[in-house]
This record gives C-alpha cells, structure tokens and sequence, in this order.
C-alpha cells in the first residue's frame, strides 16, 4: 500500500463538530429466523465505531449498517430478517470463510493481502488514515511519531502501515478494538490513536469527549471500504455491486453520508466508483 500525505486538490478537509446529535432510527435488533418464511441474513458489522457500525441501546446504527441495510434489501432482506454479528478488525477473514457471515461492512479496507483470502464488493467509502490526539497535544504534521506511544487494532491496515511505513520504531500497543485504545487516550498512557479518519472523527464527537481530543488532519493513507464476501462468490459480490451502484445513483448514499457521518463535522470524499480502487 502506498501511503501519502494530504495537499492534493480532490482530497476533502476533516473538521469535527462541536456537535453531533442522536438519530434516533436506529434499526432493531432482529434476525430471529422466523420472519419471512425463516429466512434471515447474518451481516458482519462493528460494534463500538459511532458514526460507523455501532450497537447503541436501540438496535444498531452508523453508515456501514445503513450500507449493509440498503444491500440487504437488494438481496430480498427486510430489516427485521436481518442479523448484525460483530465481526473485529482481526475476525473478518475467518468469518467469512467459515460462513459465520454472508457478507462483512466493518470499516473494512480493501487490500491486496486480504484479496488473497476473500473477496469485495465496493469500494463504497473512501477514508484515510489519521491520528486522534489530546486536545492540547502538539503531535501534527511533520511530527515525528518514531517512539511515540501509539494504539490501534490488530489485524488492521492501521496497525500494518504504522509497522510498515509511518513510523517502524513506535510503541505501538495493538488492541481488539479501537474502543479500548480510546480509554488508553483519555487515561494518557498513550500518545495517540491511529485509525481511519471516518471511525476517529465519530470518537471525538462523543458526548464523553467532546473537547477532550482533536484529529491531527493526517492524511497517512487511502482506505478504500469494501464488502467482505467469502472467497470465490462471485454472484453476491455482483449483485452487491449492483446494489451499490443503486444507493449511489438514487441519492441514498449521500443521504446515510450525512445522516451517520455530518454529526461529527466529516468531510468526506465524494462515492467512490465501483471496481475503482484510490491507491
Ligand atoms: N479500515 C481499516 C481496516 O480495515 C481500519 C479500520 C478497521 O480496523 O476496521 O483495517
């Protein structure tokens, strides 16, 4: 993967908002396999990204659940035939070759290692990869992050680039998930958390939060989302496709955009086109 910093000209500017507000839509907790003549789809999302794939007391909510929805309907799903299964950043790959999923939207970028083991529809989002920092820390652009204490998630491309090329030397501490980085930020053991712009923005906007951390406006990465299908399957992956293709033209992507991702001040990058892969 190639990595590189922000300055080009399509590339969007990242603010957070000051505030962000509840939806309230969020959609149920379902998939008990009775509905709809037994049928039900088991979809992989993530449980504790806000703004992304987030279990909230209501049900589930964010842009992948919406994406997930809106595809699950195409497929012949109804909201309450489906079921949301967690699937962390490590789980992904082997949730889907072992059929615990039909399909996964977890934040989940597109690669040349993981395209070896399962295959993608998409991309349906593009994000970068970004630092969420202490409101008064001075790490930023230019700052070296070589022997900085760093957080982020195994079995990530997060985690793989900090390793790679951002920064080889960093104490990089390795979590499940992203949320237990974020106690590791607010407690100051350590430095910075280091993950997609789009799941970061959706921390700091946090009621808990607000006013505590700041994204550094790094542009460390292009992460272009996909759908995790099991290797091989190529009818589903085509007919997410499809559904995609739909979502985009008829508005409703733009729609989940703003609906999941506005509250936290996101500027994000125009739909991505099917098949075509920001390196
Ligand atoms: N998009 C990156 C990845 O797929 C980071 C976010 C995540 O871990 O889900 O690894």
């Amino acid at each position: 993967m190639k990595l590189r910093k922000a300055g080009i000209a399509t590339v969007s500017v990242l603010a957070l908002a000051l505030t962000a507000t509840a939806c309230g839509d969020d959609k149920k907790e379902g998939g008990s396999g009775s509905e709809g003549g037994g049928k039900s789809i088991k979809i992989g999302i993530k449980f504790d990204q806000p703004g992304i794939g987030q279990k909230t007391p209501d049900g589930f909510a964010g842009f992948d659940v919406d994406v997930a929805t809106f595809v699950a309907k195409e497929l012949g799903y109804s909201e309450d035939q489906i079921e949301f299964v967690q699937t962390p950043s490590a789980d992904r790959e082997n949730a889907l070759k072992n059929g615990d999923v039909e399909f996964i939207a977890a934040s989940y970028s597109i690669n040349d290692e993981r395209e070896k083991l399962v295959d993608f529809a998409g991309p349906y989002l593009l994000a970068h990869q970004d630092l969420l920092v202490k409101a008064d820390s001075d790490i930023a652009e230019g700052t070296d992050l070589n022997g900085k204490k760093l957080c982020s998630v195994a079995g990530s491309t997060s985690a793989q680039n900090v390793k790679k090329e951002i920064a080889p030397k960093a104490q990089l501490q390795e979590r499940g998930t992203y949320s237990e980085c974020l106690e590791g930020l607010a407690g100051g053991s350590i430095d910075a958390l280091t993950t997609d712009d789009s799941i970061l923005a959706g921390y700091a906007a946090q009621d808990q939060y607000k006013g505590k951390f700041k994204l550094a406006g790094l542009k460390l990465s292009n992460e272009n989302y996909g759908i995790g299908v099991k290797e091989g399957n190529k009818d589903l992956k085509d007919k997410i496709n499809k559904a995609l293709e739909k979502m985009v033209a008829d508005g409703a992507w733009e729609e989940a955009v703003k609906k999941n991702l506005g509250p936290a001040g996101y500027k994000n990058e125009p739909a991505p086109k099917i098949g075509v892969i920001v390196k």
